[in-house]
């Protein structure tokens, strides 16, 4: 059935999303600061509303895909959001943010009288374009159930991975350990090429054998063994640095709020810092194998 969909943070992400929604036959009120990502939602169907409470208040679902947490509290809470919604609506966060922040987002939305679902996602602007993201949920069934037909017109695939919060975990636990391998297949080709061992030498045991993984098999970090992989175009993104960057930098508020003795995956926080603020700025994350190769020292 045909939602009323108020629709806030209409960006690379959100503008395609939103577009999509509106494909499947949803009434879309969207919301963004930028009056030029609003004006372009309009081309694609999407109904500019004034503000982001306007967006809201005839609501069913809202969706939000915001940069970070603070953007996400500040509206539900400051910005008026969880007060201009009718009881009992809906709220669906698609940004990546802390995890505590889901919580805390899903918390303060229950003491309104709301309901609530963290759903982050992968996939990238492509997966949002062609509406082949993957959601991941954490929240009540019956809300992961509502909001199931919303996913499926903007993704391809949607996991249920528990309570509160569970979505956010689920996303940067993934992404460390997408992280930490691309670390790891980038100093292995770096010592490779040390050894006299060819790119595609490796390739092809590494990737038959023990060593295989997504950063080796499909974002390969150097040119040549898989054609479609960033690195054979310069590192034009793909996955760029910064969200990556971004997204450890949450793994590693988790890990050291736990408690986890996760070495890895705080040393690969630091190292996609460094390099998204210097020369990965404008790269795809496996382009952190050339700052490897270039710190690597003369024997
Ligand atoms: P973006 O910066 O392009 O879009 C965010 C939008 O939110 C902006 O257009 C901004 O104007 C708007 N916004 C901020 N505060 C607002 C407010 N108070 N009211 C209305 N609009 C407001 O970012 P993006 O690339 O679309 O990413 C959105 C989220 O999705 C982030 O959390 C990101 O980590 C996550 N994500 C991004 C990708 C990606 O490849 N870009 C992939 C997976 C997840």
């Amino acid at each position: 059935p045909s939602r009323t969909i108020g629709f806030i943070g209409l960006g690379h992400m959100g503008g395609p999303m939103a577009a999509n929604l509106v494909k499947a036959g949803h009434r879309v009120l969207g919301f963004d600061l930028v009056p030029e990502l609003l004006a372009t939602a309009t081309g694609n169907g999407v109904e500019a509303a004034g503000s982001a409470t306007a967006a809201v208040t005839a609501a069913d679902v809202v969706l939000t895909m915001l940069p970070a947490g603070r953007h996400v509290l500040g509206l539900y809470q400051d910005g008026g959001l969880l007060a201009a919604a009718r009881p009992g609506t809906l709220f669906v966060d698609c940004s990546t943010i802390d995890v505590a922040d889901a919580r805390t987002a899903h918390d303060a939305a229950v003491a309104a009288g709301m309901r609530a679902l963290d759903a982050p996602v992968s996939g990238g602007v492509p997966g949002a374009e062609a509406a082949t993201l993957t959601f991941m949920a954490g929240g009540a069934p019956a809300e992961f159930a509502e909001a199931e037909p919303l996913l499926a017109a903007m993704g391809r695939k949607a996991v249920h991975c528990g309570g509160a919060g569970a979505g956010q975990a689920a996303k940067i636990c993934n992404n460390m350990i997408l992280g930490v391998s691309m670390i790891a297949v980038s100093e292995a080709f770096v010592l490779g090429e040390r050894l006299g061992l060819s790119h595609q030498a490796l390739f092809d045991v590494a990737s038959t054998a023990s060593g295989q993984c997504w950063a080796l098999t499909v974002n390969c970090p150097v040119p040549g063994p898989v054609p479609t992989s960033p690195a054979n175009r310069d590192y034009t993104p793909g996955f760029a640095a910064p969200l990556m960057a971004k997204d450890l930098g949450l793994a590693a508020n988790a890990v050291r709020e736990h408690g986890v003795p996760a070495q890895l995956g705080l040393a690969a926080a630091q190292l996609y810092a460094d390099y998204a603020a210097g020369a990965g700025a404008r790269q795809d994350f496996s382009g952190i194998v050339r700052t490897l190769r270039d710190a690597a020292t003369a024997p």
